[in-house]
C-alpha cells in the first residue's frame, strides 16, 4: 500500500513540474512516506528527520514533508518533535500533495492536512475525509514497468486489537468496478502484464452498482477479458473471507495466479481471541486444506506476530506447529509492537520481554526457512513460466563491484543474470546473453530450474520449449 502511495506521490509531483534527484544535496523538497504498523518504522522516520535539521538550516527554503500513516497518527506532534518539518499530510490527503507543496513554497507557512478521526463525527463525513486518489498512472515511475499495483479498496473495518491500520487508513471503502477496469485497461496499454489488486482485506471487496453486488471473483472475471494483462495477483486476504467460490475462481480463471497471502498471525486460539481475529486455528487449518485441495500448485504465505500480550511458551509452540502444518512458501514474522490507541494497548500488558520476542522470532523464522527451502527444492528439474523483469538486482550490484558477468557462454558472448517471477510469486534468476536483455524483458518465458535457495530459484532459459506448450500455472 505504501509503495503504491509513494509511486502516486512521485507521479503527481512529476506532473506538477518537479523532478526526482539522486541525493539530498540536490533536493528542494524531501518527502517521507511513513508507516505506523510498528514502533520501529516510526523511530526510523524521527531519526531521519533529526538528521535533516542541519540540512534545513543550510537550506531554509527547502521543504520537508511527512506523509502517510504516521502523519495521520501523530498529527501536529510531528511539528513539535521536528520543528523543521513543513508539511504533515495523511494518507487520505495524498491528492492534495502538489498543490500543498506549491502553496508552502509561496507562503512559507506550515500545513497540517489529515482526515477525521474515526469516532469524531458522522460516518459519511469520516469516509469523505479519507479522500480517494486514483490518478492516471505512469508505469515508468515504479520499479517494474510490467507490473502494477491497483488499489481496489481503501481502509479496514476489522479492528484487530494490535493494529493501528483501521484508525490511520480509515473505514473500508471499495472502488467501483468500472473505475478499476478503466485503470487496468490503461495500464495494459502502457505494457503492463501483471496487476496486483491490493486492499487491507482484499477479499472483503464488495461493491453494489444497483444491478449486482460485485465481489473479488467478479473483478477477476472482468480483468480476465482485458487484453495484454497476463497475470492477476491479489493481496491481502482475511482468512474468513476465503470462500469456496473465491478459491474456485482462482482455480478456474486462467490469469489469476495460485499465490495466496492469507495472514493467520498465531496458531493459538487464546492468542487469536485476544487479537480479535474471528477464527480459530482449526478453522485456519481447514482453510489450508481447502486451498491445497482446490488449487493445484497453490503457494500460500502468511504473517505472524510473536510475543503478543500474554503469549506463553505453549501458545507460541502452537504457532510453530501451524507453520509446520501450513507448508507456507514464506512467512513474514514480526515481534509484537504496542501501538498506542489500539484495543490491545488499552486492555493488555505488553508483557513478553523483548529478548523472548527475539528468540521466538528467530525460532519461527528457522522453521519457516527450512520449509521454504524444501518447497523450492521441489522445483529443481522442473520448468516454470517466468515473467522477466530485467537484470537481477543482486547481479546488477555485483557487476559493478565483483564480476558476476560470466564469459563462458557457448557463443563466448557475456552472460547476464535476469530475474522475474513465477505465477506462484517465486523469484527466478537465470542467465541470458547480454544482447538479449531488451528482447527478453517483459516476456513470459519457460525457465528450467537447476538449483534452489530458500528465497530464490536459479535456472536456465529453455529455448526449446515454447510458451504455448507450457502448462499454466506452475
Ligand atoms: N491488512 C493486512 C496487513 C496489515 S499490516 C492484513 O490484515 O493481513 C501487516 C502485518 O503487520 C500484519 O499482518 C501483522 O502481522 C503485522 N502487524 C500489524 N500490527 C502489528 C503490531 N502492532 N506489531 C507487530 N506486527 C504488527
Ligand atoms: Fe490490521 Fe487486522 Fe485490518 Fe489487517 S485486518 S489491517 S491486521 S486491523
Amino acid at each position: 500500500m505504501n509503495v503504491l502511495d509513494s509511486e502516486l506521490a512521485a507521479t503527481s509531483l512529476i506532473e506538477a513540474g518537479y523532478q526526482p534527484v539522486s541525493a539530498k544535496r540536490y533536493a528542494d523538497v524531501i518527502l517521507f512516506n511513513t508507516c505506523s504498523v510498528r514502533q520501529h518504522a516510526e523511530d526510523k522516520v524521527y531519526s531521519a528527520l533529526g538528521r535533516l535539521k542541519h540540512w534545513k538550516e543550510q537550506k531554509p527554503n527547502a521543504i520537508i514533508a511527512v506523509m502517510g500513516c504516521m502523519a495521520q497518527k501523530d498529527k501536529d506532534t510531528i511539528f513539535r518533535r521536528a520543528p523543521h518539518v513543513d508539511i504533515v499530510l495523511g494518507p487520505g490527503q495524498l491528492r492534495q500533495l502538489p498543490e500543498i507543496v506549491k502553496s508552502v513554497e509561496k507562503k512559507r507557512e506550515k500545513r497540517l492536512e489529515i482526515s477525521l478521526e474515526r469516532t469524531s463525527g458522522k460516518q459519511s463525513d469520516v469516509r469523505k475525509s479519507f479522500q480517494q486518489f486514483n490518478p492516471l498512472r505512469n508505469l515508468r515511475v515504479g520499479n517494474n514497468p510490467y507490473q502494477a499495483m491497483v488499489r481496489i479498496m481503501f481502509g479496514c473495518d476489522k479492528f484487530c486489537t494490535y493494529c493501528i491500520v483501521p484508525s490511520v487508513r480509515g473505514p473500508e471503502q471499495s472502488r467501483p468496478p468500472r473505475e478499476i477496469e478503466a485503470e487496468i485497461r490503461q495500464l495494459a496499454e502502457q505494457g503492463c502484464l501483471a496487476v496486483t489488486l491490493i486492499g487491507q482485506t482484499v477479499n472483503s471487496y464488495r461493491y453494489s452498482d444497483g444491478k449486482k453486488t460485485w465481489r473479488l471473483q467478479d473483478l477477476f472475471a472482468m480483468i480476465q477479458e482485458i487484453n495484454g494483462i497476463r497475470r492477476i495477483y491479489f493481496v491481502t486476504n482475511y482468512p474468513t473471507g476465503m470462500t469456496d467460490e473465491l478459491l474456485q475462481s482462482v482455480r478456474d480463471i486462467p490469469k489469476v495466479t495460485p499465490f495466496l497471502h492469507v495472514p493467520v498471525q498465531s496458531g493459538s486460539n487464546s492468542v487469536l481471541q485476544r487479537m480479535k481475529r474471528h477464527y480459530t486455528a482449526e478453522e485456519y487449518r481447514d482453510l489450508l486444506d481447502r486451498i491445497y485441495a482446490t488449487i493445484p500448485g497453490a503457494a500460500i504465505t502468511s504473517d505472524f506476530i510473536v510475543g503478543f500480550c500474554g503469549e506463553t511458551d505453549e501458545e507460541f509452540q502452537q504457532t510453530v506447529d501451524l507453520v509446520k502444518y501450513g507448508r507456507f512458501k514464506n512467512s513474514f514474522i514480526f515481534k509484537y509492537s504496542v501501538r498506542p490507541g489500539t484495543k490491545a494497548a488499552e486492555l493488555f500488558q505488553d508483557d513478553v520481554p523483548d529478548s523472548v520476542k527475539r528468540e521466538r522470532n528467530n525460532e519461527l523464522l528457522g522453521v519457516q526457512n527450512a520449509i521454504s527451502m524444501e518447497l523450492n527444492q521441489e522445483f529443481v528439474g522442473k520448468t516454470v513460466n517466468v515473467l522477466v523483469e530485467g537484470i537481477s538486482k543482486i547481479a546488477a550490484k555485483s557487476c559493478t563491484s565483483s564480476n558476476l558477468l560470466q564469459i563462458d557462454s557457448p557463443s563466448s558472448q557475456p552472460l547476464v543474470q535476469l530475474t522475474g517471477h513465477t505465477p506462484c510469486d517465486r523469484i527466478v534468476v537465470f542467465d541470458a546473453l547480454s544482447e538479449q536483455i531488451n528482447q527478453l524483458a517483459g516476456q513470459i518465458l519457460p525457465v528450467t530450474i537447476t538449483h534452489a535457495a530458500p528465497f530464490t530459484l536459479f535456472g536456465k532459459f529453455s529455448k526449446e520449449k515454447t510458451l504455448d506448450s507450457m502448462p499454466v500455472p506452475s
